[in-house]
């Protein structure tokens, strides 16, 4: 997927330019158009301000900077219209000349590797640098087709490793294909959201709907080849590993139930966190009547128009759907355990505008430096504001300065938006600091939702459900025709139901003892060439994007298979002693931050109450001690 091979011509008038120009992202198109054009020059210093705080509006830009930028702008793109023969910048000393405009020489030089592989304008750093030799017989098996698995069998493709990805669903997508609730959507910018390697022009929307993102790894799958490699509605069941012949033999089922044992030198599984749904443990669960459903398994032949509508959980995807069900029902009434915080995202469902789509369109590498500025700003993010000062007297609320900063606003967009309705505000306010849970985006639409008059935002412990409903600690019973179960997923209890089982027999979760962890998030000792994607503390929540972990990742399993077929060895297997000292220093660090701190409930605890979910540090660390696998962390087989 080229992006150039996508653009259009640029042929507009100047008055279409211009008009265009007033809704370009000014940051970007300076860059973009600085190298389509090859003229440096066009980055004035000083143009853009010296410190960006989350928010601003054209990356803190005056008025009289935003004019200058933009009759720059307009002057640059008239050249590219009608000159002929320009050249556009192509060398690493010129990228890197715009990348110090961008971030305003604050990128180090430990960042600006890490910058130029992400930014990949014309040429996927990421790509494998070797090829498996022709003839050799080695075969990798990947576990899932959403965005990590489609990842894993693009980079082998590119690699020449020969690969088969299973696939439960009938199709690819993952958590894109499972959750089709009503209202949907990403919450992170899909121009960020998407491969480094495969960005897109024309995202219609800034955050996109389900069935855009479904499209969009559909179309990836199609576009590098991959799919006739997918076995679809094929589950694996278990994985063995055979100590004599350095193998995996896996067990698959297929869609008519019959199993099969197939063979393979390496196994990655992508299954992610979020896979598994998790309902809550009521007493009187399976006695509900009426239609029952969770929201990762929604049942479309369910009518909810005019019923009295049942939601337990307030998590991100009850904050999509509720508002949309809100209208079609009769009563809704919503189980809320704990508050979130909700960030004010104004942009939140609207379409890109226009002229950003019209010159995304046209002006070669706008969507690359729109999507890098969003990556460089998310490299540190709130991590700051996420991290426990010792020192801080009352760390229930908050736990630093920068914390009680944070607080003060989201608390502030609470109040606003339930200034008229003092009831509701108490209920929810949350107790806890920022950070602690997953913080939730938000345009309006869920303080709008819950002062409707047919919805009932419900505080009291569920005691039990009913056949007609669900019972309170205080005894009352809300009266259901339908009950959704909001309630998130097994998101620590990796790869369940499968069973993994690596030397000697070893059990991947007696092993484990119920508390997942990996090194690297990637790598386990005693289950030889047995990689994750999305394991163990490797989700990010203040900062980084899920899709720049999973490419990270990537590139680490790719240099591990290179390391064992270079060195002709059979397999790898991650040495103990590096796997503990690692996760020594992720809980560590796990604890000096709100989600650490904090007693509230969160998925990124397990049972034990560990973060197993979590990256504590920064972004370019990951990138960093993923970057190569270091022969020394294995004992090569
Ligand atoms: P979740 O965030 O885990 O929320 C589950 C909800 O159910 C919480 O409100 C929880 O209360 C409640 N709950 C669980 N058990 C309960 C019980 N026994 N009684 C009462 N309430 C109970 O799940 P989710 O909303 O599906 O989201 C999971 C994750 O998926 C998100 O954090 C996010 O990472 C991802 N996601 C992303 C998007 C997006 O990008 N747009 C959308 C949806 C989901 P407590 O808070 O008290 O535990």
């Amino acid at each position: 997927m080229v992006i150039a091979e996508r653009l259009e011509p640029l042929t507009a008038d100047d008055d279409e330019i211009r008009r265009a120009l007033e809704d370009a992202f000014l940051p970007a198109i300076l860059p973009a158009l600085a190298h389509a054009t090859g003229d440096i020059s066009i980055l004035r210093p000083g143009l853009l301000p010296e410190r960006t705080t989350p928010g601003a509006v054209q990356g803190g830009m005056t008025p009289e900077q935003q004019q200058q930028a933009k009759e720059i702008a307009f002057a640059a793109l008239k050249r590219l219209r009608d000159s002929t023969g320009i050249t556009p910048l192509h060398t690493e000393a010129d990228l890197r000349a715009i990348l110090a405009w961008m971030t305003n020489g604050k990128a180090s030089d430990d960042y600006i590797p890490l910058l130029l592989e992400e930014l990949s304008p014309d040429q996927d750093f990421r790509a494998p640098k070797w090829r498996m030799p022709a003839g050799t017989a080695y075969s990798v098996a990947i576990v899932g087709a959403g965005m990590s698995g489609i990842l894993a069998g693009i980079r082998l493709k590119q690699a020449g490793v020969p690969f088969t990805i299973f696939e439960k669903n009938d199709d690819v997508g993952g958590t894109w294909y499972d959750n089709t609730y009503p209202g949907a959507r990403v919450d992170v910018p899909n121009h960020f959201y998407s491969y480094s390697f495969a960005q897109k022009p024309d995202w219609p929307k800034y955050f996109s709907t389900q069935e855009t993102l479904l499209d969009y790894f559909r179309s990836c799958c199609d576009d590098f080849g991959i799919r006739a490699s997918i076995r679809f509605r094929t589950e694996v069941t278990s994985a063995d590993w055979d100590d004599e012949r350095a193998i995996w033999r896996l067990t698959v089922r297929g869609a008519d139930g019959a199993e099969e044992t197939v063979e393979t030198n390496a196994l990655i599984c992508a299954t992610g966190q979020l896979n598994r749904p998790r309902y809550p443990e009521v007493e009187g669960r399976d006695t509900f009547a009426g239609p029952a459903f969770h929201s990762a398994r929604w049942d479309h032949s369910v009518d909810l128009h005019g019923k009295r509508v049942a939601v337990i959980g307030n998590g991100a995807s009850a904050a999509q759907f509720v508002p949309i069900i809100a209208e079609q029902v009769a009563e809704l009434t919503i189980f809320q355990r704990t508050p979130n915080w909700f960030v004010p995202v104004p942009t939140y469902h609207d379409d890109v505008a226009d002229g950003l789509r019209w010159l995304m369109r046209r002006v070669p590498y706008y969507a690359h430096w729109y999507r890098f500025w969003m990556f460089w700003n998310t490299t540190e993010g709130l991590l700051a504001a996420a991290t426990v000062d010792e020192n801080w007297p009352d760390k229930s609320k908050s736990i630093s300065q920068e914390s009680e900063m944070l607080r003060m606003l989201l608390a502030g967009y609470l109040q606003a938006q339930f200034a008229d309705r003092p009831d509701l505000l108490e209920k929810v306010m949350p107790q806890y600091p920022p950070g602690a849970k997953r913080m939730i985006l938000d345009n309006g639409v869920w303080a709008a939702a819950l002062k409707r008059p047919n919805v009932h935002l419900v505080t009291d412990r569920i005691a039990r459900i009913t056949p007609s409903g669900v019972v309170t600690a205080d005894g009352t019973e809300h009266a259901a025709d339908i009950l959704i179960y909001a309630t998130g997923f097994m998101a620590s209890e990796f790869m369940t139901p499968m069973r993994v089982r690596g030397r000697g027999g070893l059990d991947l979760w007696d092993f484990w003892g119920g508390d997942a962890r990996a090194y690297l998030g990637v790598v386990v000792p005693h289950f030889p060439s047995f990689f994750m994607m999305y394991g163990p503390n490797t989700n990010i929540v203040v900062n980084g994007s899920i899709t720049y972990f999973s490419e990270c990742e990537m590139q680490y399993i790719l240099g591990c298979l290179r390391l064992v077929l270079e060195g002709k060895h059979r397999a790898l297997d991650c040495r103990q002693d590096v796997y503990e000292a690692y996760n020594v220093r992720i809980d560590e660090e796990n604890k000096k931050r709100a989600w650490g701190v904090s007693g509230v409930p969160s998925w990124y605890k397990n049972a034990k109450g560990r973060v197993s979910q979590n990256w504590p540090f920064n972004a370019i660390e990951y990138w960093q001690q993923t970057r190569e696998p270091n022969p020394a962390d294995f004992e090569l087989l």
